[in-house]
């Protein structure tokens, strides 16, 4: 009895580091080819809830669905062999490596010869890097090694893509790059996605529905422009 409509379905999810609880009985759920965005103070448990579905972290009580599964027990691999990919937060793409030997890393165990070659092309069109194929990943901009990692995500043909703080540090052009990127596969792939961001006129440009995350508890979902304008999500922002 585990179907459930939604594509993503977390139910009572609970994590605890030692005797602190950075997950605390969450419900969250993401519907085929959503984009949702996850936003929520420092240290509100946004990685850790994303790292929970990864697989990175293990849950300590409740479970993760996803397409009517219960996934809760499998290993990383098999729940990125299920569809799910994630962007984390720290960068890791290789500076010695041009884009497109980097492009090529997240599928070589899945793929190879002409397949190979044509996921690696639609890895760097999905990334916005087409003509940069032979430059060093360290010669691009921080947005831009941005924007590779995530075309890298999606070259495993996820059906839900996690990305955590994709923009950080990034300034409004490249921004909107990764908008662009984002809203495109969201789109035109159909990829289902949960974004991490505090930037809220960032969130309003790809998202309607957002989550806020508090203390590790779901605080409140709706449409961002609602979310923005509560004066309990403002209060929980200046950590009052
Ligand atoms: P956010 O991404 O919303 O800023 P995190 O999910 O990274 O928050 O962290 C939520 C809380 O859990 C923080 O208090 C953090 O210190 C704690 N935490 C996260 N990961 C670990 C870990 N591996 N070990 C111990 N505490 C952790
Ligand atoms: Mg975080």
């Amino acid at each position: 009895g585990d179907r459930t409509d939604t594509l993503l379905q977390t139910d009572g999810l609970v994590k605890r580091f030692g005797g602190f609880t950075a997950t605390d009985d969450v419900d969250f759920g993401v519907a085929e080819g959503e984009l949702r965005c996850l936003i929520g103070p420092n240290g509100a448990g946004k990685s850790t809830l994303l790292k929970l579905v990864t697989g990175t972290y293990e849950a300590s009580e409740g479970h993760i669905y996803y397409d009517g599964h219960d996934i809760t027990d499998l290993e990383p691999h098999e729940r990125v062999q299920r569809g799910i990919s994630m962007k984390f937060q720290v960068p890791s793409v290789y500076g010695d490596l041009s884009v497109r030997e980097n492009a090529r890393l997240p599928i070589q165990r899945f793929a190879d010869g002409a397949e190979r070659r044509e996921r690696v092309d639609r890895a760097i069109e999905a990334a916005g890097l087409t003509g940069y194929e032979h430059v060093d990943a360290s010669a691009l901009s921080h947005g831009q090694q941005q924007q590779l990692e995530i075309g890298m995500a999606a070259s495993l043909e996820p059906d839900l893509l996690l990305l955590d703080e994709p923009v950080a540090g990034l300034d409004v052009a490249e921004r909107e790059a990764i908008a662009e990127r984002v809203t495109r596969l969201n789109e035109e792939e159909g990829i289902a996605f949960v974004v991490i961001e505090h930037d809220t006129d960032f969130v309003a440009s790809i998202a309607d529905e957002v989550t806020v995350l508090h203390n590790g508890e779901i605080f409140l979902e709706g449409p961002i422009d609602e979310v923005k304008a509560d004066p309990a999500v403002q209060r929980i922002y200046l950590g009052e």
